[in-house]
């Protein structure tokens, strides 16, 4: 129905559209000047060929509801925003008359259930927020956030999929969400999960068939999440670091595969020596004195966090090796041995695959400063940064990462010519699953999302860089070929957006399905149409 969609929205009018909206979320809740328009139409790694109408934040529930019956009224498409830290193009507009719909200002915890190990919030809630909240309390999610949860929202994240922290142990993000409050195109309110007393109480995910789940990683296509309820557990008492250094990435990939199977780490994650080189061409650990002070705080003593603190700045990163491949662990439980038992598990696992044990300066960094400012978007030489990634079975890892290789053998003389690096980031998912994220790095001018994202002093270390839109088309053709290369693996993928193929990949029965979900919440296909690859028309048009 994308021609019903753009037949209707061509005769909109933005205007009175602009008023209503404003009557509902208030006149600062509703933006049209050209800076911001063209801020929400692009992400971190693309520009849409369309720009936004107008972007609109609400501050609740209701609010979300009128904005979105508005919008209906309108006959305009609506592109639901975390905080903009994807790149796949998941909130970006992809038909004209489309109105962001920023979540930002809903970014409150609701409740904390210590009794009843539930916590509710607001979708533009991030993760760092939700932690700082649970920490004095001694709880936590099970999954509790990516890396960049400074700002990332856990709208954002259920919408896509995260992994990193606690995933090991836990698996993604959707897998710590018990209920779901979502805004369907018509502004009907659906609400998922045994509810408990008087529906409102949510506190168990699965009473029947999984209606959860339809919504996560979903790409915001089915409806608009205003409200989200994770599980807790009690944090937990004990936790300590193990890093390795493997020869190659057949036996990094082996090694982390056993120790996924033996859940040894709450989470891992591991580089290739080119992603190595990039990290040491950044600014020392040693001289970032707020990361000494992090690793310090998190110690249990100060005698301990004082020699933590020596070792970093003493050691930097010059212990790992030109050609390693480190991978760094985290162990934690609720007794100490039970975690040493685990650590202990790791390095005979590590030790067994020709691994062998450096500085664990890295691991504790990571747990020292989870959710580090988000400077990383941006290369040593201010280069432009995009991952790309496959999520694949334990046994399957060497084998695509060597498919991957060759693939790169192939590029090297492009990349060569236009100074494009690449490196790579592993992690595991669970008991049963890995993911290989090459990530690539080019001279490329940055962009306001740069400028909105990353530390003010950081940027201003970082020279600005020219346009340079051949390095960009090889990158990007680079990253179609990496997506088909992992599609031979049947690989899973998180941030789906308009990027990876989901719809296209499933069998006839099950796209009749997902058509008849995308059908029923969203019949005129209005909610972030292309996503998931739904057609930019309604299915049965
Ligand atoms: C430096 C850096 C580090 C990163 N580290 C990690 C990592 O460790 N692990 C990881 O998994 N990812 C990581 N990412 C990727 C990214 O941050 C995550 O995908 C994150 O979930 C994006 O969240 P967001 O709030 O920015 O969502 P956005 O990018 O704003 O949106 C993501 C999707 O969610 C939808 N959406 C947002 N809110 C709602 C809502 N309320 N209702 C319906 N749909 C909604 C949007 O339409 C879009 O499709 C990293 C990114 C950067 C830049």
């Amino acid at each position: 129905m994308l021609t019903r969609l753009a037949s209707t929205t061509q005769a909109c009018e933005i205007g009175p559209l602009k008023q209503a909206l404003a009557r509902i979320v208030g006149e600062d809740g509703v933006r049209d000047d050209a800076p911001t328009l063209a801020f929400y139409s692009e992400d971190i790694w693309s520009a849409s060929s369309h720009r936004v109408a107008l972007v609109v934040s609400p501050r609740t529930h209701d609010e979300v509801v009128n904005v979105v019956k508005a919008a209906q009224d309108a006959g305009v498409a609506i592109a639901p925003r975390g905080a903009g830290m994807s790149y796949t193009g998941s909130y970006i507009p992809a038909v004209e008359h489309t109105i962001s719909l920023d979540m930002a200002r809903m970014n409150r915890v609701l409740a904390v259930s210590p009794e009843d190990m539930t916590v509710t919030v607001e979708p533009g809630c991030t993760w760092s927020a939700l932690n700082g909240a649970l920490k004095p309390l001694g709880l936590r999610t099970p999954f509790w956030g990516p890396m960049s949860g400074l700002t990332s929202t856990i709208g954002g994240g259920i919408s896509q999929l995260n992994a990193m922290l606690g995933a090991g142990h836990y698996g993604t993000s959707s897998e710590s969400v018990i209920a779901l409050t979502v805004v369907l195109a018509d502004g009907a309110v659906l609400r998922t999960g045994a509810r408990g007393v008087g529906s409102n109480h949510p506190f168990y995910r699965h009473y029947g068939p999984d209606l959860t789940g339809i919504f996560c990683g979903d790409s915001g296509a089915f409806g608009i999440k205003t409200e989200i309820v994770l599980r807790l557990i009690r944090a937990p008492l004990h936790e300590d670091y193990a890093s390795f250094s493997f020869p190659t990435g057949e036996a990094l990939l082996k090694a982390m595969a056993e120790m996924a199977r033996a859940s040894v780490a709450s989470e891992m994650c591991a580089f290739d020596p080119g992603l190595t080189r990039v990290r040491m061409r950044r600014a020392s650990l040693a001289s970032d004195v707020k990361t000494l002070g992090a690793v310090m705080a998190n110690e249990k003593s100060f005698g301990k966090g004082l020699m933590s603190a020596a070792k970093i700045a003493m050691g930097g990163r010059s212990f790992i090796g030109d050609g390693d491949y480190p991978l760094h662990i985290i162990a934690e439980g609720r007794t100490g041995a039970g975690m040493a038992a685990d650590l202990d598990e790791g390095r005979r696992i590590a030790s067994e695959f020709g691994g062998h044990e450096i500085e664990n300066t890295i691991a504790k960094v990571i747990r020292a400063i989870p959710f580090p400012p988000l400077n990383s978007m941006l290369g040593p030489e201010g280069e432009a940064w995009v991952p790309v990634h496959g999520m694949v079975a334990l046994s399957q890892g060497p084998a695509l990462f060597a498919a991957l290789e060759a693939l790169f053998a192939e590029l090297a003389p492009a990349f060569e010519r236009q100074s494009i690096s690449t490196g790579y980031l592993f992690t595991t998912v669970s008991t049963n699953a890995v993911t290989i994220e090459p990530v690539f790095y080019w001279p490329e001018e940055r962009r306001p999302i740069h400028e909105a994202s990353v530390e003010p002093a950081h940027l201003a270390r970082l020279p600005k860089l020219p346009p340079n839109p051949a390095a960009t088309a090889i990158v990007a053709d680079a990253r179609r070929r990496v997506i088909e290369v992992c599609e031979r693996f049947g690989a899973g993928h998180f941030q789906i957006g308009r990027s990876y193929p989901y719809r296209e990949s499933r069998d006839v029965a099950s796209v009749a399905l997902l058509d008849a979900i995308k059908q029923s919440v969203d019949p005129d296909g209005r909610i972030n149409p292309g996503v998931l690859g739904f057609p930019l028309h309604a299915p049965n048009a």
